[in-house]
């Protein structure tokens, strides 16, 4: 069906702005999860919502569910996060939600409160993880697979538990697994985000469809020499942790090349006894890699493996791997990559796709099994996480109406694919 009425871009943008002035400070956004501010966020947002004809709830998790209820009970979520790190960005996650909301606002208004199928908003609980350490809360909750006994003795900079910041929010946190009860009808997933990143700003393009969060596979590396004093010990007896590190920090860079989209970072390196009259005994190095591909990530974590073996022996040192953290790459659902192509092209000429570096909700939601894609929209300098994120406002004016289209399209397909289920194959690329 083509869309009557038009989505009103410029509103949502008046309505970022509008959150901008409410929860940012001169640092940028404070709209930390758990937090009172946060709190005030979304009970704005709430406010906007009773305009539209919804029902509203939080689930166990704390996410946060506007509903219009369609013909069929097949639901389009549509969403993103409102939360944000400290210090953040006006757009980071606040973007998504209000661009569903504008998206709801239409599609309520074009089929007089009652379109073919359900659509349902939803404002993740905690993407961010600022303040506990655990991202993609609320998503992974939904998902089924959150980690709370794991994650029950966190605590934040202040010595406050997650059990006790989540009770002040209502959420109990032996409870938050029956947040998968909203997965009940999840058709489709959409999120329009900033791209946090420099790609389609260097390619001059405002809008591109994203493929699918890529894997991460994180760890420390230690190396092993031996502590000597820089004044005796001579260049060739010296077995120098730092050294072999060091090489491994440069090699990284042609690992990663290797491959179209992979990334290598050595974010941290500490050295022991770490002062100015050693030789270093010990080093211990972070290794982030990440790749869309599951093969490339484990392609390139054996070869930075061996070649750290090969530079420990060089430098008669010896090194140990352990794991900090890893995630399987998360490839999006081809047909609705596709769909969010022909959204972008229809609204701007040109497409591009691209893999995300950072992860999103939507890998949570795609994860479990729900078809899921997103949009990326141009990020100025390509800086996120910062007061100084921006994108333009043509360019977001634009993302919000390629969604629109997006929106509708996943729609359709939802209401075609009916009785036979929303999980049929579609025609696009794969995502690799
Ligand atoms: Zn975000």
């Amino acid at each position: 069906m083509p869309t009557d009425v038009a989505i009103d871009a410029r509103g949502a943008i008046d309505l970022l702005k509008e959150l901008r002035a409410l929860t940012a400070d001169d640092n940028g956004a404070q709209r930390l999860a758990w937090s009172p501010m946060w709190i005030k966020a979304r009970e704005w947002f709430q406010a906007k919502l009773r305009a539209l004809p919804v029902e509203h709830h939080y689930d166990a998790a704390g996410n946060s569910w506007s509903t219009l209820k369609g013909k069929s009970e097949k639901a389009l979520l549509i969403g993103s996060h409102l939360d944000s790190v400290p210090n953040g960005g006006w757009l980071d996650g606040a973007l998504g939600v209000i661009s569903a909301y504008a998206v709801l606002k239409r599609v309520a208004e074009e089929y007089d409160g009652k379109p073919p199928v359900t659509v349902r908003l939803v404002d993740w609980a905690d993407e961010e993880g600022a303040r506990f350490g655990r991202s993609l809360f609320g998503s992974s909750a939904f998902a089924g697979t959150e980690t709370i006994e794991a994650d029950r003795g966190r605590t934040d900079s202040t010595g406050k538990r997650l059990e006790d910041a989540l009770a002040e929010c209502g959420v109990r946190i032996n409870e938050i697994g029956n947040a998968g009860i909203e997965r009940k009808n999840a058709a489709a997933y959409l999120e329009l985000h900033i791209e946090q990143g420099p790609v389609l700003e260097s390619m001059n393009l405002p809008l591109g469809a994203v493929l699918g969060t890529k894997g991460v596979e994180r760890h420390l590396i230690t190396f092993h020499g031996q502590e000597a004093h820089s004044g005796s010990t001579p260049m060739n007896a010296r077995r120098d942790a730092l050294a072999a590190a060091a090489k491994l920090a440069l090699e990284i860079r042609p690992i990663a090349k290797k491959h179209p989209d992979a990334v290598c970072t050595m974010g941290s390196v500490k050295t022991f006894p770490g002062i100015v009259t050693a030789v270093v005994g010990r080093c211990e190095a972070t290794l982030d890699q990440r790749d869309l591909n599951a093969d490339v990530l484990a392609a390139m974590y054996k070869e930075a493996q061996e070649k750290s073996r090969q530079f420990a022996q060089e430098e008669n040192c010896t090194v140990e791997w352990s794991r900090i953290w890893n995630i399987a790459p998360e490839p999006f659902h081809p047909q609705l990559i596709e769909f969010c192509e022909q959204a972008i092209r229809e609204t701007v000429g040109r497409s591009h796709r691209l893999p995300s570096g950072p992860l999103h909700d939507a890998a949570e939601v795609s994860r479990c099994g729900i078809p899921t894609t997103m949009m990326f929209v141009q990020s100025l300098k390509g800086i996120s996480h910062n007061k100084i994120e921006d994108t333009s406002e043509e360019h977001l004016e634009l993302a919000i109406v390629a969604l629109d289209k997006l929106a509708q399209k996943t729609m359709d397909w939802i209401q075609k694919a009916g009785t036979k289920g929303s999980r049929e194959q579609g025609t696009g690329e794969t995502a690799s």
